[in-house]
């Protein structure tokens, strides 16, 4: 059978979780992402209309209107998304909040906001589209770009990124886990996982802009083509509760030559990696990130109210 048409509990298809028809530029990552979200509920067996969907302005805000047509949504203003998800959350808290974003829109002008979204520890998924750069005003770098990375038309970054994931740790929140578009093996599960935690779940999506990133430039890691990342993302550690499909293979390093020349080292999370301990989580990240991308859930607490 088409597995578009697979009915899950509720009698419901994975064509009963769309949206309407993308206008991204083919092949953009965020598409996948689209289709990560829409596996997910359908997995899940959630009704449609019990998500709520917020968003700000960029490529990545469009995404809520690819998935859950059934649901509602809110298109607001650029960086203000948590402050509509907030209001929202304290008149229905009965909804699964989902918010997509940007790493222009959540880093850069809406950084105050989706650090007191993570103060708050408002119960929400947070989704990072992450590709380092502004794809809707013709790829300007954002302040998740590495240093050294080159843009379309040639100037090179100058000023250090900042990580979302890092800034999330440190700033308390509950859940924290870093995601690739290309790969719904892992991203799926963190969905639902996040979905299924009681407070802020961020999810960093590494998610290449496809017209814009230019990575034969770049001394490092982040998020740009998929030629680049394909080798070096792979699942990590999600816990068994989420019903885990993600494969594991064991800790050990792999060296991977990058198209610019240069390797990268991978090495994965081990199998006994406790992602309850927030003071482990930093210290990977910390002696890790200048090399690698880590990604899988870096760190929950399933203690704090939300
Ligand atoms: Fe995606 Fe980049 Fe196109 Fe925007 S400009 S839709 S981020 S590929």
């Amino acid at each position: 059978i088409d597995k578009h048409l697979r009915r899950n509990k509720l009698g419901l298809t994975v064509r009963d979780y769309e949206g309407v028809m993308s206008t991204l530029c083919a092949g953009c990552g965020h598409d996948s992402v689209t289709a990560a979200f829409v596996q997910a509920f359908h997995e899940m067996n959630l009704e449609p209309h019990r998500a709520a969907k917020v968003s700000g302005i960029g490529c990545s805000s469009k995404t809520t209107a690819y998935f859950l047509g059934q649901s509602s949504g809110i298109n607001s203003v650029h960086g203000r998304m948590p402050s509509v998800a907030t209001g929202a959350a304290a008149v229905n808290p009965e909804l699964y909040y989902i918010g997509v974003s940007g790493d222009g829109d959540s880093l850069s002008i809406g950084i105050g906001q989706f650090a007191h979204a993570i103060r708050r520890n408002l119960n929400m998924l947070y989704c990072i589209e992450n590709n380092g750069v502004y794809g809707l005003t013709k790829g300007q770098f954002s302040a998740s770009a590495d240093i050294g990375t080159r843009a379309k038309y040639g100037e090179v970054n100058e000023q250090p990124p900042i990580d979302p994931v890092l800034l999330a740790l440190s700033l308390g929140a509950t859940f924290v886990a870093r995601g690739f578009s290309g790969d719904k093996k892992q991203l799926v599960p963190l969905m639902k996982a996040a979905l299924a935690h009681k407070g802020f779940a961020l999810i960093d999506i590494v998610s290449p802009c496809v017209t814009f990133n230019d990575h034969a430039g770049s001394t490092k890691s982040y998020a740009h083509t998929y030629e680049y990342y394909h080798p070096v993302i792979h699942a990590d550690f999600v816990p068994e509760e989420a019903e885990i499909t993600a494969e594991y293979q064991d800790g050990g390093a792999i060296t991977v030559p990058m198209h610019h020349g240069g390797n990268v080292t991978l090495r994965k999370l081990d199998r006994d990696y406790d992602p309850r301990d927030r003071d482990q989580a930093f210290q990977l990240l910390r002696t890790r990130e200048g090399s690698e991308v880590l990604t899988g859930l870096l760190y929950i607490d399933e203690t704090r109210p939300d």
